[in-house]
């Protein structure tokens, strides 16, 4: 690092690493140094965009304190073991990795060098989500809907692990009791893989999670709401919004039910991800969503695709 700037790289600019190059290319304290890319047109392309150079891993040696990896996940591992294990900072897009295993061997190359590890669930970074932490004291029932249209990408893993895992990281941030059972069950409609699933958790401090996840739907929604024993929290994950009702009981009369939509200043999540993960590498210290929480969300994944009910052919 030269005079506090941090020097940062994006390796894979696709669909989402192209939106990691902008904020990057426009972020304080940063200098953007190189875009890497399997595809060496489209790296000169989003380079020459942002005023920096296409370059490849090899050529980073010695030359950045960061990486952002958004390759395709089936290459996650092998695209940031190699800068974990010189100590570079690398914050890697959801999910961590393809499996538990390569998560674990990522980890150890981190704890190893030093390296800081974090992982992009965006959602956390949410200015509707981190606005209701603080009113989420004891959810007993926690109902998610994150419903999309049917893309180009990411088809070669299950929906659970493309879109279910940003609610999975979410909540294991906020429910902070082991899972004690999983049902689920998933449908392969269009593709091989699970393309919606409905997965119901069950924590040992008796909270219930209700999700599902579909990349089949008409529309695109994405909501989650927290039912407490005397109030209710709904975050619309795309709109940015919150709403809170509580229930009040007066000393005399009839409970009443109170509240509304909260007032939340918008800002795009992935730019809040990218300024904690600078801060995190120029102060050393840990980002907000580390690499073991990244595993985490990832190893319920799992266990979810493992019990998991197939209704239908694949
Ligand atoms: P994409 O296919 O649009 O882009 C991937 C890019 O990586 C392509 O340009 C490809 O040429 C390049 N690439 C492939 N292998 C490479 C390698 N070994 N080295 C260098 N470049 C390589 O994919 P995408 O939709 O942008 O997804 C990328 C990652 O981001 C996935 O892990 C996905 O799960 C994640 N993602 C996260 C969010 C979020 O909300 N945080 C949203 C979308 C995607």
């Amino acid at each position: 690092m030269t005079a506090g700037r941090v020097r940062i790289a994006v390796i894979g600019v696709g669909h989402l690493g192209r939106h990691h190059a902008r904020i990057l290319s426009d972020l304080d304290g940063v200098d953007l140094v190189g875009i890497v890319d399997a595809n060496g047109a489209r790296a000169r392309e989003i380079a020459e965009i942002h005023g920096t150079q296409a370059l490849t891993s090899a050529d980073l040696s010695g030359a950045v304190d960061a990486v952002v990896v958004a390759t395709p996940t089936a290459s996650h591992a092998e695209v940031a073991r190699p800068f974990l294990e010189r100590g570079v900072a690398v914050l890697v897009e959801k999910p961590i990795a393809r499996s538990v295993d390569e998560a674990d061997a990522m980890l150890a190359a981190a704890r190893t060098s030093g390296a800081i590890v974090a992982v992009g669930h965006t959602e956390r970074f949410n200015p509707a989500v981190e606005a209701a932490r603080g009113r989420l004291v004891s959810p007993r029932f926690i109902e998610v809907h994150r419903l999309g249209t049917f893309p180009d990408r990411s088809l070669d893993i299950d929906v659970v692990f493309d879109l279910m895992i940003h609610d999975l990281d979410v909540i294991l941030s906020v429910v902070e009791s082991p899972v004690a059972a999983i049902d689920a069950v998933g449908v392969p409609v269009l593709t091989p893989k699970i393309d919606i699933a409905n997965v119901r958790l069950r924590f040992e401090s008796g909270c219930i999670a209700n999700l599902t996840a579909s990349r089949i739907s008409r529309d695109r929604t994405r909501k989650i709401r927290f039912f407490q024993p005397d109030s209710y929290v709904a975050v619309d994950y795309a709109a940015q919004e919150l709403e809170v009702w509580r229930l009040v009981r007066p000393t005399s009369g009839l409970p009443a039910i109170e509240g509304g939509v909260i007032p939340v200043v918008n800002e795009e999540p992935l730019k809040r991800e990218l300024r904690d993960f600078v801060d995190a590498v120029r102060d050393g210290r840990a980002p907000t969503v580390t690499g073991e929480d990244g595993r985490r969300a990832l190893a319920l994944a799992e266990q979810i695709t493992e019990r998991m009910t197939t209704v239908g052919g694949r």
